[in-house]
């Protein structure tokens, strides 16, 4: 009677999550779907839950905190003032972010490989320099804001020995304390924030963000990601975080539903449209799980407290290893929607890649989600 799964080729390759952010949505591609054509498909053909909602406070920080820590903002204790002064994740918070976990993971492999090397095995560490920027293209160069380095005797709980390793985490945001304050500043990869420009273009940016309040970071961020994909260095990546914010600007500048929030918003959608036409061509699509979630809405020109605006959200999950619409049961319906918290990505993230959700997580993922 089973026929085999619709993507049964693509588990011959590890897994793989995009976890697309978009700061400051709410509930818009279901509020606004004539401004989200491509967002609202997804919301209508993939799994989805259009009435997920937001973790309070309705912040950035709270709220990415939870979706990329899996736990509610008192235990990760994340505010937009701490992380947009500077101040840095804490590495032995007993409340990791994804990128740790996985991180930690890898750690527990290398030191199974380094206790194999007594007994005369294979070692892969042997000819690292520390310092070594690992095997990149000069494209990748570019984006690192965090050195790759390879920790012949190192501290392994804060160096990664990546000098032979493959790339596999890699963080694209518009928002720079996502990369800065709320992911630990020791996970190895390649992290891009537009602050990584050259000088010209961070006062352009600034310019038009400030002065023209017209910001433009998605437009780089884009750009960059989507060149990063179309190079080999993305090749053996396992976890991918690309983070938009003019929308969420837009709303502060001119009001969440203004006109102008509408218009970024039409453009929002077609970079997540750029973005999937990308992982169609370079045959990521089938490989990936894509996560798709926001971390608030907002109210007036501002967002933080819990009204219904504030606190709207929505997740979106497709792509590899994803139940397909029609085999959903009634039951995973009824519990689905309104229970759903953006935070609960964390867990999805984790189960889509094969890692067990620790007990410490508040995240949980939704039933009838996966095959
Ligand atoms: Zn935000």
């Amino acid at each position: 009677m089973v026929s085999s799964p619709p993507h049964s080729n693509s588990h011959s390759f590890p897994p793989r999550v995009l976890l697309i952010a978009l700061d400051g949505l709410g509930r818009s591609p279901v509020t606004y779907s004539a401004h989200t054509p491509f967002l609202s498909s997804l919301l209508s053909n993939g799994i989805s839950f259009p009435s997920a909602r937001a973790v309070f406070p309705t912040d950035s920080a709270p709220n990415w905190g939870s979706v990329l820590h899996g736990v509610l903002p008192e235990k990760h204790g994340l505010s937009n003032g701490d992380v947009e002064r500077g101040k840095e994740f804490d590495e032995n918070s007993m409340y990791p972010s994804l990128f740790k976990i996985l991180v930690r993971r890898d750690e527990k492999k290398i030191n199974m490989r380094k206790k194999n090397e007594k007994y005369g095995n294979t070692i892969v560490l042997d000819n690292c320099e520390r310092g070594n920027k690992g095997k990149l293209t000069r494209n990748a160069s570019k984006f690192i804001t965090k050195p790759f380095i390879c920790a012949d005797n190192m501290s392994l709980n804060s160096r990664h020995p990546v000098c032979d390793e493959p790339i596999k985490y890699a963080s694209f945001v518009a928002w720079a304390p996502l990369n800065t304050g709320i992911i630990e500043r020791s996970i190895p990869g390649v992290f891009y924030s537009p602050k990584s420009e050259s000088l010209c273009t961070r006062i352009r940016l600034h310019l038009k963000h400030h002065t023209l309040k017209s910001p433009s970071y998605d437009t780089y961020v884009l750009q960059r990601v989507l060149s990063f994909l179309s190079s080999p260095d993305s090749k053996d990546i396992e976890l991918l975080l690309v983070h938009f914010v003019d929308v969420d600007e837009q709303g502060h500048n001119y009001g969440f539903g203004s006109e102008k929030y509408l218009k970024q918003l039409r453009i929002l959608d077609g970079h997540v449209r750029a973005l999937f036409d990308e992982l169609e061509k370079e045959r990521w699509l089938e490989k990936t799980t894509v996560v798709i979630t926001t971390d608030h809405g907002g109210t007036g020109r501002s967002h933080g407290e819990n009204s219904e605006n504030e606190m709207g959200s929505f997740v979106v999950v497709c792509g590899r290893g994803v139940q397909s619409e029609n085999l959903r049961s009634r039951e995973d319906e009824k519990m689905s929607t309104e229970e759903v918290r953006n935070m609960d990505c964390a867990a999805i993230v984790l189960t889509a890649l094969g890692v067990d959700v620790p007990d410490w997580f508040d995240a949980r993922v939704p039933k009838g989600i996966f095959e």
